[in-house]
């Protein structure tokens, strides 16, 4: 009797051992599905079922299932049949997708909008942003027995597939897409034609000593020995820049970082060995929805930053091969949001894969400051709490579009020609650790002196 109830005790800690990991290894899996949207056709949305067609799996609008919204009646697209009716082609040597319908146009089948849709296949943090050019919506027109899309597939290196969505709806805006599937996956090394994407062509709008390679044979020399005296001049702003302050070292040393939690701040304490900048020349590129004013003020940046930090080789091209920190600015719709998630955030520097993203559709004055943040990261600066800084996450923080005092001065001893940060820029340790103690303090320093860079930046 005793044996047994051993063996009793024994079982019941054992299932509730083994039930405690499985409760674990399920609310992992939610958080693995929930992580991983690309795989929607495994997860059947409520009111779709999915249909087999060609060997390709459809999703489509369940009309059995009565949860779907008002104004379902007789304008539903009438998918079944349309799916039937429809037969794909892509052509690897041109680009192009035709669709064909066979005996009606897909607005007969009550389909009022029609979407191809590209989804590259890509993981994120180890590739660069070029693949966000391959992400598109491309409208079909409803009233056509035959459609030929160029799908203009750029070239972005290490990309191997595209998925190809079909995404269809009926009349009512507020009416669920009937059709959103995947109708083929295109390997992209396949295609004889990539096109190649470039940076916006600011040739005329940045001056040639900042452009990686300047069009010698087509500048006036005239202009080009103007622009270099005038930045001779300006390098000679170095001289007159504040000496290097200890206040600088106690905000590199603490970081702010987003609790892991998802409320509030924690500190994140650097070590002066792992301080991140760049050691080689940078060329920044910007890509995709480039306007003038964000050319000028990467040249304004530029200017700035060439007295500041005159150790930083940093200059702009318009060639994609000669670019190693790229800019890529593209609105974040539900397509970009797809692939970065980037309803949370406006813009994003990716240590790692060395680029940046900046969405596109936020207001001017708002888009100028995060591109010169995602700037400050890629140069090696940190998060902080003070009220007047470009790399602030305070509430009280303007959205500044410039580096102020205190991140002016952090990327002049960041970049000081030294290899001793420290003794090197004769700083004071005690000094230092009394500001990381009273970090609120080393947000305050200012210096007229600073004036002039900030002038720099903010020309027009
Ligand atoms: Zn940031």
């Amino acid at each position: 009797m005793k044996q047994i109830k051993k063996v009793h005790i024994f079982l019941t800690i054992w299932i509730f051992g083994w039930s405690y990991l499985c409760i674990d290894q399920v609310s992992q899996s939610i958080d693995y599905i929930n992580s991983h949207r690309g795989n929607v056709s495994s997860v059947v949305k409520p009111g779709y079922k999915i249909v087999e067609k060609n060997g390709n799996k459809f999703l489509i609008r369940d009309k059995n299932q009565n949860i779907t919204v008002e104004n379902s009646s007789d304008e539903d697209c009438l998918t079944e049949s349309f799916l039937n009716s429809m037969h794909h082609e892509f052509n690897y040597e041109n680009n192009l997708l035709t669709l064909t319908f066979s005996d009606k146009t897909p607005l007969d089948y009550k389909i009022h909008k029609l979407n191809v849709k590209l989804q590259p296949d890509w993981q994120l943090h180890l590739s660069n942003g070029n693949k966000l050019h391959n992400v598109r919506s491309l409208p079909i027109p409803t009233n056509q027995k035959v459609v030929e899309v160029d799908l203009q597939i750029y070239d972005s290196g290490t990309i191997n597939d595209i998925n190809v969505l079909l995404n269809a709806s009926g009349k009512h805006i507020d009416q669920r897409d009937c059709v959103d599937s995947k109708l083929m996956k295109i390997n992209a090394y396949r295609i004889s034609n990539l096109k190649t994407l470039q940076p916006y062509n600011a040739e005329k709008l940045i001056a040639p000593i900042y452009q990686n390679h300047p069009n010698i044979t087509e500048l006036n020399e005239f202009q080009y020995l103007r622009d270099y005296v005038v930045h001779q001049k300006q390098r000679m702003l170095y001289k007159n820049l504040p000496a290097p302050h200890e206040a600088s070292i106690a905000l590199m040393k603490k970081d702010i970082k987003k609790h892991p939690k998802g409320q509030g701040w924690v500190w994140n304490d650097v070590s002066l060995d792992h301080l991140h900048y760049r050691t080689e020349k940078t060329v920044i590129g910007l890509f995709g929805h480039v306007v003038d004013s964000d050319i000028q003020l990467i040249s304004n940046l530029i200017d700035a930053l060439t007295i500041v930090a005159p150790n930083l080789q940093i200059k702009y091209s318009s060639d994609a091969s000669s670019v190693n920190l790229p800019i890529y600015m593209y609105p974040c719709d539900d397509d970009i949001d797809y692939q970065l998630d980037c309803s949370d955030y406006a813009g994003v520097y990716f240590p790692n894969s060395d680029w940046i993203f900046v969405d596109a559709s936020v207001s001017r004055l708002y888009r100028e400051h995060v591109i010169v943040h995602e700037l400050g990261h890629a140069l090696g600066l940190g998060h902080n709490l003070c009220k007047d800084s470009v790399m602030s996450y305070s509430d009280l923080a303007d959205p500044i579009p410039f580096f102020d005092d205190i991140d002016l001065m952090q990327l002049q001893v960041l970049y000081s020609d030294t290899s001793n940060i420290i003794s090197g820029n004769n700083l004071d340790e005690e000094k230092i650790e009394y500001y990381e103690a009273n970090i609120h303090d080393a947000c305050s320093i200012k210096n007229n002196k600073w004036a002039d860079l900030i002038e720099l930046q903010l020309k027009k």
